[in-house]
């Protein structure tokens, strides 16, 4: 059954689209750029994870990631996941001026798409200055991701056609709250549905100097819980789709 309606209705019953997204990055502040243990360690248990359950997911991957660990990026395209564009340096887009964003963007599709066929984008800290969005069509994206519905630029959006944007839903921290707090959270959201997580929320970091919602709950912790919140959105007959047939799917509902 597919919905027929716009994407925004705020009905519980209604989600029959979801897109499980993974930012396929360098481990979180202050370990970014110097720490991989979520590519090392928290990706291969995802993967399997994903594998158990059937879920196909969009990995939005930096270049930086896919240069120092390509076999890992193989690996996500190999088990058939959509490969995405996460830029080079996960550095903020709205710290960069024109000629930086474009290098950044350039840059990475250049790189990533040697793996897969590379059409969706989400820009680092989901931070992406309007002013470049025309920057992502002129590079062959046809899907971005760098908004979020719970940020105040998602009200502030403009449409680029042939551009289509699909806001995350909810921010990755979420999916490791208690069960009660976090199942009606989830239920309450609007289709189609967009959750992100990251590998290195699969490594046990408890014990590590971060700041609290980057290390709550991590480990198998976090692997367990998303597994419950796959089999949530599955027992209410929704279908996990990768973002690039999201896409095909709100064009031709
Ligand atoms: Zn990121």
């Amino acid at each position: 059954m597919r919905r027929t309606g716009t994407a925004d209705h705020h009905t519980r019953a209604s989600v029959t689209r979801v897109s499980l997204t993974v930012d396929f990055e360098p481990d979180c502040p202050p370990y970014l750029s110097s720490t991989f243990r979520g590519v090392e360690q928290g990706a291969p248990a995802l993967l399997d994870l994903l594998d158990r359950r059937g879920v196909r997911a969009t990995w939005f991957t930096t270049a930086e990631v896919a240069e120092r660990y390509p076999a890992a990026v193989a690996a996500v395209v190999q088990a058939g996941h959509e490969l995405g564009c996460h830029g080079v340096t996960h550095t903020a887009f709205d710290k960069l001026d024109e000629r930086a964003a474009q290098w950044e963007i350039e840059t990475s599709t250049e790189v990533l798409r040697t793996f897969a066929p590379v059409t969706s984008f989400r820009a680092p800290y989901l931070r992406f200055p309007e002013k470049y969005v025309p920057l992502l069509s002129a590079a062959g994206f046809t899907l971005d991701s760098s908004l979020a519905k719970y940020k105040r630029a998602y009200h502030r959006r403009r449409e680029h056609a042939p551009l289509t944007r699909i806001p995350a839903s909810v921010t990755s921290s979420v999916l490791r709250l208690p069960r009660a707090i976090r199942d009606p959270w989830l239920r309450a959201l609007a289709d189609p549905v967009v959750l992100f997580v990251h590998p290195w929320e699969f490594v046990d970091l408890r014990r590590e100097r971060l700041r609290l919602d980057c290390r709550f709950r991590t480990g198998t912790f976090a692997l367990n819980a998303l597994r419950e919140v796959i089999d949530l959105f599955v027992q209410r007959g929704a279908a996990f789709l990768p973002m690039r047939e999201l896409m095909t799917a709100s064009k031709t509902a």
